[in-house]
């Protein structure tokens, strides 16, 4: 039963002047007249089988009266089956293996991430021991003979 906006007292019977306080009530008359013909749609369209246009028309019903419990338990109820249905299907479930959902799987991925860094790491001790190895033998070659440059073959030029 709807109030009436200005002295809360609840109206039995929608008119467009408040029996009470005499305040108008058109935009009320209005407001509840959009509401029933949203849920009178969206009542259609769930007959009709059209369940997606009516859990649209049930969403508009609930943008004008977020508390509306009809058109609140019917979306709730797809709703549901939507996080049902997310759960269950095997093709979901494939997915989730696939992006690493999987209880075994997430744990290998838990590891992956220090793995790679004590493979970086490791990859870097061994550059830096290549390095120290090989500015060393430079070094020791050096002092004996220069290392030899091998000779980069020059242009092509017409005398040839
Ligand atoms: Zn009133």
């Amino acid at each position: 039963v709807p109030a009436c906006p200005q002295c809360a007292k609840p109206l039995d019977e929608l008119l467009s002047v408040c029996p009470y306080c005499k305040a108008n009530l058109d935009l009320l008359v209005e407001y509840v007249g959009q509401l029933q013909t949203g849920l009178t749609r969206a009542e259609q369209l769930t007959r009709q089988g059209e369940l997606g246009q009516a859990v649209w028309a049930y969403l508009a019903v609930l943008e004008v009266d977020p508390d509306n419990a009809v058109a609140r338990r019917q979306v709730g109820q797809v709703a549901t089956a939507v996080r049902q249905f997310d759960r269950t299907a095997p093709g979901r479930r494939w997915l989730g293996r696939l992006r690493g959902e999987h209880p075994e799987d997430r744990r290998s991925f838990r590891w992956r991430g220090p793995l790679l860094l004590a493979l970086g790491a490791g990859l870097l001790a061994l550059a830096f021991f290549l390095g120290l190895f090989a500015g060393s033998y430079f070094a020791d070659a050096g002092s004996a003979t220069p290392p030899a440059r091998p000779e980069r073959p020059g242009p092509p030029t017409l005398a040839e």
